[in-house]
């Protein structure tokens, strides 16, 4: 099935980051086959041709954080326990259909209830379900007690580390998930304390490499992130209080930066409308500034940025995952750069080589907004379309 679909602007975020008018680009099989100026390709046939109108087209969006399936409080509304999981997969699916339509073509799941992400990644890849390309990690590895132990596997030392990550792979993982560091709030020596030993950080990151997963840490705190970009993990995810020299080992390393602005910020927001009196949320305001601040100057030294919005976290929705973007501009970063990181940038630290960018040979997914997003990054939230491997998908 060959179709021809012509448009007026398109972004393509190759490597030079080329803007086209007024364009053919023909998909076989949902695969692009050339992109060339629309009056060379009205001269060629196809079996369907579609017209994407006044349209703004990107390629598809990648988050690379959420997690589908956070524990959301289903335990004090459903004390069975099936009732409570079969409920959970279901808001799993619903949340991945709301990515899509924001504009989501892939994503990745740092942490679910139970693992259950890796199901539907499954149930997507067999076709059950139409929806972003799922990568992820089933269930992430903890210090025992640590952060994100509900979602999680609870470890003491090293050696258990290398059981809990391989035990990850054997379940099915694409990407191994580390809490490295508490919270921006949690009690210890540091904001964002480190909750894991060197040798347990090592041992993660080398097992994850060993069997062939990129290794992804949620670190907070200095000593977290330190101890994580010496080991070798593929991204930071969050990184507040990082520093400057850190910032310069990861631009040198190839670290990928994923900073997650719309947790703090629907922390603050949402958070501090509906409960006034939690600490977290207090905590989260007095920490935008320096996370945007963070973005901004890893942005400047060259470290790669991929976008990730960290939806399922409380408040953050996953209908709303363009909005990192906005958020990204707000900190520093031109909307080319902020596209670049929901685009090319995940594709490389997810891995997702026929994403990331419209050219020859890439999946035609794609996304038509009603505006320029290179002139006004809010444009990225006006998604009238979504075409997933040429194919367009139902926002109904
Ligand atoms: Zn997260």
């Amino acid at each position: 099935m060959r179709t021809l679909y012509f448009g007026k602007w398109m972004y393509t975020a190759d490597e030079k980051g080329t803007v086209l008018k007024d364009f053919g680009m023909l998909a076989e099989d949902g695969r692009i086959v050339w992109i060339k100026p629309r009056q060379e390709a009205e001269e060629e046939t196809a079996d369907k041709v579609v017209t994407l109108g006044e349209s703004y087209v990107a390629p598809g969006f990648i988050d690379s954080h959420v997690h589908l399936v956070p524990d959301g409080g289903w335990n004090e509304e459903t004390p069975n326990e099936e009732r409570k999981n079969a409920a959970l997969v279901c808001e799993g699916v619903s949340n991945a259909r709301e990515l899509l339509k924001a504009g989501v073509v892939a994503c990745r799941d740092l942490g679910s209830y139970k693992g259950y992400a890796l199901g539907i990644r499954d149930a997507v890849k067999k076709g059950l379900l139409e929806g972003p390309e799922i990568m992820a990690c089933g269930r992430a590895v903890c210090a025992r007690g640590g952060h994100g132990y509900e979602i999680g596997y609870e470890v003491n030392g090293a050696n258990e580390m290398r059981g809990a990550v391989r035990q990850v792979v054997k379940d099915g993982a694409d990407v191994v998930k580390i809490m490295a560091s508490g919270g921006v709030n949690s009690p210890g020596p540091e904001p964002g304390p480190c909750e894991l030993t060197k040798e347990e950080i090592w041992c993660a990151v080398e097992t994850a490499h060993a069997w062939g997963r990129k290794a992804g840490v949620h670190a907070h705190g200095n000593t977290a992130i330190r101890r994580c970009v010496e080991a070798g993990v593929d991204s930071v995810e969050h990184g507040v209080f990082m520093t400057e020299d850190i910032m310069d080992m990861m631009a040198e390393m190839g670290t990928f930066l994923v900073p997650t602005l719309c947790a703090p910020y629907y922390a603050v927001t949402e958070g501090l409308k509906r409960e006034p009196d939690n600490p977290d949320h207090a905590k989260s305001r007095e920490v935008l500034k320096r996370h945007r601040d963070v973005l901004k100057r890893c942005a400047e030294k060259g470290v790669k940025i991929a976008m990730g919005t960290d939806a399922g976290c409380p408040f953050n929705p996953f209908r709303e995952a363009a909005y990192e973007m906005v958020l990204m501009v707000e900190a520093g970063l031109t909307p080319g750069q902020a596209l670049d990181a929901a685009t090319r940038g995940g594709a490389g630290l997810l891995g997702l080589d026929s994403l990331g960018s419209l050219e020859a040979g890439k999946a035609a997914s794609f996304v038509c907004l009603s505006g320029n997003p290179l002139e006004e990054i809010e444009q990225v939230r006006n998604v009238e379309a979504v075409y997933l491997n040429g194919k367009k998908v139902n926002l109904e």
